[in-house]
């Protein structure tokens, strides 16, 4: 994810394009730049945000009627000066900026370096770039012919926008998968990832397509599909604000990024999983194979909602590879004296990859010998470069305070891993990996249907809302969410919570148990459903209220229980990916009906990088 501004008209393109990237910011902030047409092409980019690119530019001579630009979320090469965008082509005729991942750039790239091609960054943007500029040159076409041959071949999602130094008039633009918004102005056209940079300029804008193509001169906007054939461009009339532009028409991030998991799943899956070949590509993981194969034990360290995707994670491993696994506390084990081997591989957990704790407690087990392996969501972030391999989450920013996308994605990621060393190490049957694959695969179609829910959750919350505490059980895989989900309501409902294993709930936690208190169970079909539902019982039998989240056609407990929530067909060991979502969703809307500002609970920050 990144914002992709751009400029063609009468006025000066710069401050245009500055504004609007200060806008989409939220997209991704590691690194910015832009290329302006003024008497040849110039390139300006910056590590860092947005501002940083604007003071390194101050005295530059920026005049330009055309222009684009680009704040990144690195996804290929860590955020520096050099991997950030635009890039440019080998002939330094072309500038392009792009959204996205190209998946088979490792292939597109041996074929351009066997052709003598040399890369100064390390992005599958310029890869494409020069991909493009290649075929132009063999075929001595067009530049808009040599993007369509180059996208027949390309595998991914993007936007990409160039300039052509040669052709100052034109900027071409292409999408599939990610988004571009067209403004139609006065003799002007801008483009951005979503409307928030264009909508003081105009209301009108056409939403590119997939699979299509924009040829745009200041006062013409040609749309084609990949056969060169030309498109009706569909104007619409923009009615939304600013702020709710930038939210992606949500109140709030945190309910945006809950709306965005089958996206952010589905870009993590993404160029991984392959069902057709049964097979699970993660070079970390595959550089890396013996070690991970030999652990002699594994160690999830983390804090907070990552500390839970490790305890999802401890049943995954211990079940599918059969390693024994620990999971630690960062802030714990950093000050403990513990016990660390040779053959031990921790496995750093963290959205921002800067949490301060769990960056000294990796430190210190490096130190002692461990392998460490990162699985964070903010690429080339610390956690990243002291890890000695890892695998991104995919789920670009996270904005809300409350993880919610980074959570599913670093389930998605860990189980991913479990399975490739499972199969490698041939502790998992073949029928049960492909089934597992499989499963996965359908987790984003899943997540839709429970997004569907939403109506019936918020209606929930309303008449939960008022609780004084709460109490979430689960077992199995599905403890930790009971976890996840009472740390989620504590965050944004301030509503003190608990979440323990159901089999520990006669061990203290039903003291609490009175008419007034909300129980929420994950009871999704599973190795313990009996046992669950006996917990329900124990619970009723006390007359607390029971909210389940439930398996679709679970009469029993939909009989018991005051309330349910009804969840698509899982397998357990994937059900927590499922399972968390209505749980975000509950806390979400408590604490909207409770009048609090969810996107900034009190006394959080996003990323803990202090002690
Ligand atoms: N894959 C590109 C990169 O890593 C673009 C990422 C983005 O969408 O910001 O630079």
């Amino acid at each position: 994810m990144c914002g992709i501004v751009a400029y063609i008209g009468p006025k000066e393109a710069y401050p245009i394009i500055l504004k609007g990237l200060k806008r989409l910011e939220y997209r991704g902030y590691d690194s910015s730049g832009v290329a302006l047409l003024n008497d040849g092409l110039k390139v300006y980019k910056k590590k860092g945000r947005v501002a940083d690119l604007e003071e390194s530019l101050i005295g530059k001579d920026l005049h330009a009627h055309a222009g684009i630009g680009h704040t990144r979320w690195a996804t290929h090469g860590e955020p520096s000066d050099r991997n950030a965008h635009p890039h440019s082509s080998a002939s330094g005729r072309l500038a392009m900026i792009h959204n996205g991942i190209i998946e088979n750039y490792t292939q597109l790239k041996n074929e351009l370096i066997k052709k003598g091609y040399t890369f100064t960054s390390d992005t599958d943007t310029e890869v494409l770039l020069n991909f493009i500029e290649d075929i132009q040159t063999n075929n001595n076409c067009e530049l808009e012919e040599a993007i369509r041959i180059a996208l027949k071949r390309v595998v991914g999602a993007y936007v990409i926008v160039l300039l052509d130094r040669d052709h100052p008039d034109t900027i071409i633009a292409a999408r599939k998968g990610s988004p571009l918004v067209i403004g139609i102005g006065k003799g002007e056209h801008f483009l951005a990832s979503d409307a928030s940079p264009i909508i003081e300029y105009t209301k009108e804008v056409v939403y590119v397509n997939d699979y299509e193509l924009a040829i745009i001169k200041k006062d013409e906007l040609v749309l084609k599909n990949l056969g060169n054939e030309k498109i009706t461009p569909f104007v619409q009339k923009l009615d939304l604000e600013l702020a709710a532009l930038e939210k992606g028409g949500y109140d709030h991030f945190m309910l945006k990024e809950i709306f965005e998991q089958p996206d952010t799943i589905f870009d993590c899956l993404r160029g991984r999983l392959d069902l057709g070949n049964a097979t699970i590509t993660m070079a970390g993981v595959q550089n890396n194979i013996e070690q991970l194969r030999n652990a002699q034990r594994i160690i999830m360290i983390a804090c907070g909602t990552s500390w839970h995707a490790g305890l999802v994670a401890e049943y995954v491993f211990e079940e599918l590879c059969r390693i024994p696994v620990e999971v630690e506390y960062a802030s714990e084990f950093r000050y403990r004296n513990p016990v660390v081997n040779k053959g031990d591989v921790i496995f750093a957990i963290s959205q921002s990859g800067e949490t301060a704790d769990t960056i000294v407690a990796i430190e210190k087990a490096k130190d002692q010998g461990a392998f460490i392996f990162g699985v964070v969501n903010v690429v080339g972030s610390s956690i990243a470069r002291i890890s000695q391999a890892g695998a991104y989450s995919h789920a670009g920013p996270e904005i809300g305070v409350a993880s919610t996308k980074a959570f599913t994605g670093q389930l998605v990621v860990l189980i991913m891993i479990a399975l490739k060393i499972a199969f490698e190490k041939k502790t998992i049957d073949e029928s049960r990996y492909v089934h597992l694959l499989n499963e996965l695969h359908a987790v984003p179609e899943k997540v839709k249907e429970i997004l569907l829910l939403d109506e019936h959750i918020k209606k929930l919350a309303k008449k939960y809302a008022d609780a004084k505490d709460a109490l979430y059980l689960g077992r199995g895989y599905n403890f930790p969410i009971a976890l996840e989900g009472s740390l989620k309501l504590k965050e944004i409902s301030y509503i003190p919570a608990a979440g323990y294993p159901a089999g520990e709930m006669k061990h203290g936690p039903i003291a609490l148990v009175d008419e007034s208190l909300p129980v929420i169970f994950v009871a999704t079909k599973g190795t313990h459903h009996e046992k669950i539902i006996s917990n329900i019982q124990e619970i009723k039998a006390r007359k607390g209220k029971v909210i389940a989240v439930i398996s679709e056609g679970d009469d029993v407990i939909q009989n018991l229980a005051d309330d349910v929530i009804k969840m698509p067909e899982a397998d357990e060991l994937i059900s927590p990916i499922l399972n968390v979502i209505p749980l975000q969703l509950l806390a979400y809307y408590i604490g909207i009906a409770k009048g609090y500002d969810v996107d900034k609970p009190r006394n959080l920050a996003k990323s803990v990088t202090v002690e």
